[in-house]
């Protein structure tokens, strides 16, 4: 091939991947500008009581992220189950509670949302110590994959936005997940900036995980959904849940926790 080609093949390819992140910041600038459909507006008045109590700024970016996040994200029925905009608008806006104020590139990880009518068994396979393999079934609301999906109960993710004051909110949930697999599989560290951030963000969840065993092993009421003794990567997942759904609460129990929380999120659910 002539050395002419080769080198026009070269500069294209370099200018064709220098652009891409342009074409997708164009994409989704064109997408945040468009009008809200009005019946998307419905449904979140509908299902979504949560969105009313958010400042009329943050209800304004909270619908240009939705649109971007439905635009972007494939939906998947399954079981039966036809996905339609409630579906999408409602999980869409839960999930994007997540991305306000943030520097954010929309869960880049995630490519589809699997939608289950309800709870869903999973079947698991676990081999013991003598090498044999025992398959169980388990029922979840919820999973977070790092390799591109998230499984959601329909029925779960609807009464997690219904009640937006009971600590409880399996989208929240996964979708706090899908922000700590940002940087690999889930371990309660979500990306930040900068190392004494991350540190920090180290030592206060730490102190507060270890808190929240110490309230278990007391038998004392448990500040915290007691799953989220788990491990660091649960314990942040309900913990992200509480932080917007009982900021109070949280706050009170955890004070430290909760800033670091709303240093992380950048938004203060207790002024809401
Ligand atoms: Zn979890």
């Amino acid at each position: 091939m002539p050395l002419i080609i080769i080198v026009a093949l070269a500069l294209f390819s370099v200018l064709w991947l220098t652009g891409e992140p342009l074409r997708l910041e164009w994409r989704r600038r064109r997408l945040r500008s468009q009008p809200f459909p009005a019946h998307w507006r419905d449904i979140l008045k509908r299902r979504v009581p949560q969105f009313r109590t958010l400042p009329v700024d943050l209800q304004l970016q909270l619908k240009k992220h939705i649109q971007v996040f439905v635009a972007e994200k494939r939906f998947v029925g399954c079981a039966g189950l036809e996905i339609d905009d409630d579906i999408r608008v409602t999980i869409a806006a839960q999930a994007c509670l997540l991305l306000l104020n943030r520097r954010t590139g929309y869960f880049p990880g995630l490519r589809e949302i699997l939608v289950y009518p309800g709870a869903f068994a999973v079947r698991r396979a676990q081999t013991d110590a003598g090498g044999v393999v025992h398959e169980g079934r388990a029922v979840h609301l919820g999973e977070s994959s790092s390799r591109g999906h998230v499984v959601l109960s329909w029925d779960d993710a609807l009464q997690g936005a219904a009640d937006t004051r009971d600590g409880h909110n399996v989208v929240i949930h996964e979708f706090a997940h899908q922000l700590d697999q940002e940087n690999g599989e889930a371990n309660g560290a979500p990306p930040q900036f900068g190392r004494a951030r991350m540190e920090r963000w180290s030592v206060v969840l730490n102190a507060a995980f270890a808190r929240l065993h110490e309230q278990l092993r007391l038998q004392e009421e448990p500040a915290l959904d007691p799953y989220g003794a788990s491990n660091p990567a649960e314990f942040f997942a309900v913990a992200s849940e509480s932080f917007f759904e009982r900021p109070q609460h949280l706050a009170e129990a955890f004070p430290e926790l909760f800033r670091e929380l709303s240093a992380f999120y950048r938004v203060n659910p207790l002024i809401w």
